[in-house]
């Protein structure tokens, strides 16, 4: 409602919004955070046509359209391989919090063993100049899970010495 003339003009008015709402994620997501949450396992969907493993599990695959089923699931070991990073040096919102994230952080870019797609997720590093591409990742899971990707798996780590 204000015209943006000078710093003395601008008129900036805030607030937060706390919309709650249900939303179905299907029956593929539910099997997902079912099996991360009571078993600690992280599934992909494998495509019955192609063969093609998605992670994050899809309900149709990418590659040639066909639709998977919780059937088409395939465990996934919580380890993968780097193939891209990045490091945040500014302050975001935390969409699960709302807040600010505390940063800088890293953020990494990696395949899981198995799966034939990308996946992106935070990285316990810093230090861009101690992340390569092709290094092992694995998954860093809290004591209690519940069910939520981000809260169940705060980050992954980079391995140091796979043994
Ligand atoms: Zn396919």
């Amino acid at each position: 409602m204000s015209k943006k003339k000078g710093k003395k003009d601008y008129f900036e008015i805030k607030w937060k919004t706390d919309l709650k709402y249900r939303y179905s994620i299907g029956k593929l997501a539910v099997k997902f955070f079912e099996e991360l949450k009571k078993n600690k396992k992280i599934l992909g969907s494998k495509c019955p046509k192609c063969n093609k493993v998605h992670f994050p599990p899809r309900a149709v695959c990418a590659e040639c359209l066909v639709e998977m089923t919780i059937d088409d699931m395939v465990e996934l070991p919580p380890k993968g391989t780097l193939a891209g990073f990045t490091v945040i040096n500014y302050p975001f919102t935390d969409p699960s919090t709302g807040g600010i994230r505390p940063f800088p952080y890293g953020y990494a870019l990696f395949k899981l063993d198995g799966a034939d797609t990308y996946t992106m997720h935070f990285i316990n590093e810093t230090d861009i100049s101690k992340m390569k591409i092709g290094q092992r990742v694995e998954a860093v899971f809290s004591e209690k899970l519940k069910g939520d990707f981000t809260a169940d798996i705060p980050y992954f780590r980079i391995i140091k010495k796979e043994g």
